[in-house]
């Protein structure tokens, strides 16, 4: 755990967030500026910092994709369509230093994203 880090405080019920959903490996919440009807963060339990460091994990490539889908499927727009972002670094527009999987979807969305 990062001890300024804000997602690493809602993984350890530091900061009181309710989760949509938890496994040992993530947890799922609704993110606080939703940019859709459906938007939510899913967040490893582990901190890493950027998409940069994600392959030293790879096994979470797939899992964190399994959530989205299942997630998608939970909110019923996996047969309309939903979008996933990755922010990466300043530029991509990451302002939380904790990788997270933004799931996006209940409207049409637009492209390009800006
Ligand atoms: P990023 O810009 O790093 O890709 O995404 C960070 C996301 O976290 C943003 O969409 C922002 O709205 C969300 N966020 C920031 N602080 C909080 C918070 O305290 N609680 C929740 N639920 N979401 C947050
Ligand atoms: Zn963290």
């Amino acid at each position: 755990m990062e001890l300024d880090c804000l997602f690493c405080k809602i993984v350890h019920r530091q900061l009181a967030t309710p989760l949509i959903d938890e496994d040992d490996q993530v947890i799922v919440f609704n993110d606080i500026h939703p940019q859709a009807p459906i938007h939510l963060l899913i967040v490893p339990k582990i901190h890493i910092a950027s998409l940069l460091e994600l392959p030293k994990k790879s096994y979470l490539m797939t899992h964190l994709s399994q959530c989205a889908i299942q997630q998608a499927q939970k909110n019923g727009i996996d047969s309309k369509g939903f979008r996933l972002v990755i922010n990466c670094g300043p530029e991509g527009g990451q302002t939380i230093s904790h990788l997270h999987v933004h799931l996006m979807g209940g409207r049409p969305m637009l492209w390009p994203p800006g």
